[in-house]
């Protein structure tokens, strides 16, 4: 982030504004002490253009990113192909506090109250040392943090406890396993059905799947290699956090694993409006057709994607048709 001399832009004063990553002050040539140029970016983060380079009056100083954890001291190391620096201390409490962050949050096991700041003062008391101390907390515990913290205390407990019957995707979600967001934790959950299935799963059988590929089946197995992680896994379940896989029985998925390609002009729905029914049915569009084609929805003047279709065997189908497909069954 870059911290500004406070400045109106489009109404707002703004004082900071995003630095995206070490790759980008570089390649921005930023300098602390410069004069800059931002921009609100479609209304919402401020960034930075440009650096205001006739304005430099040689007392700005070059920024390099810390070698070492700013917290624990231990090797900040930069994975190739990464954009981002990560402490390689496990036992790190920043590290914890983050991991925790991302486990209880909304996309994770979603357990409100358990904020940045309770987060951090558990830590410190240390009431939590690894993620499975969440479902250890008592009552008093929590209520010791706040003055009159009784019914907070109480409320929190209750997320806590209501946390234990999430579906397994959102539990794979919250383990922060790197490459592996929401949507391949579904995918995950819906093939593997119990996290011991999961935790079992050889790599290349990962590595086949639709959507997973070669990175993410390679940090899945990294993941449950490491003895910490199994362990976590054991104590959670031990606290009686549901480690299955719940079928969802609103959901229509009728299109899962399908792949469709759109081309063409098409008249009753915007190229956006498909992709979206396409996958809240489950299925995904791709913009490229392949012999992984499942259908190929043409409109008015299609052009090479249809020929191509047609040369590979892949179903081709008009608007009518794919009306007919996503009428309520
Ligand atoms: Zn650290």
């Amino acid at each position: 982030m870059a911290i500004l001399e406070p400045v109106k832009v489009a109404g707002s004063t703004i004082s900071k504004t995003t630095l995206h990553n070490e790759d980008f002050i570089t390649e921005k040539d930023l300098k602390i002490g410069d004069t800059v140029v931002i921009q609100k970016a479609g209304d919402v983060i401020p960034e930075v253009v440009e650096v205001v380079k006739e304005k430099r009056t040689g007392e700005e100083i070059e920024f390099s990113m810390p070698e070492v954890c700013p917290v624990c001291g231990a090797p900040a190391i930069r994975e190739q192909g990464e954009a981002v620096r990560r402490c390689i201390n496990i036992e790190c409490s920043a590290v914890l506090q983050r991991s925790i962050v991302h486990f209880v949050s909304k996309e994770g096991m979603d357990i409100t109250g358990l904020g940045y700041s309770i987060i951090e003062q558990l830590i410190e008391k240390g009431l939590i040392t690894d993620i499975a101390d969440i479902y250890k907390l008592k009552l008093e515990d929590i209520a010791s943090l706040k003055k009159d913290g009784k019914k907070f205390a109480s409320n929190l407990i209750e997320a806590i406890e209501k946390s234990k019957q999430n579906d397994l995707s959102k539990l794979i979600t919250a383990l922060g396993i790197r490459h592996i967001g929401g949507k391949s934790a579904k995918i995950l959950a819906k093939k593997y059905k119990t996290m011991n299935k999961l935790m079992n799963a050889t790599f290349e059988e990962l590595s086949y799947m639709e959507d997973i590929g070669e990175i993410s089946a390679n940090s899945i197995r990294t993941f449950f290699m490491e003895e910490r992680n199994r362990n976590l896994i054991e104590e959670l379940k031990k606290s009686g956090v549901n480690m299955k896989y719940i079928e969802d029985e609103t959901a229509d998925d009728r299109f899962f694993g399908k792949s469709f390609v759109l081309t063409g002009a098409l008249e009753k729905y915007t190229r956006d409006e498909a992709t979206e029914i396409i996958e809240k049915f489950g299925g995904k569009t791709t913009g490229a057709v392949s012999k992984k084609t499942d259908y190929v929805l043409a409109g008015a003047d299609a052009g090479s994607k249809l020929t191509k279709a047609q040369n590979l065997g892949i179903t081709v189908i008009n608007e009518e048709e794919f009306d007919s497909m996503i009428k309520k069954l």
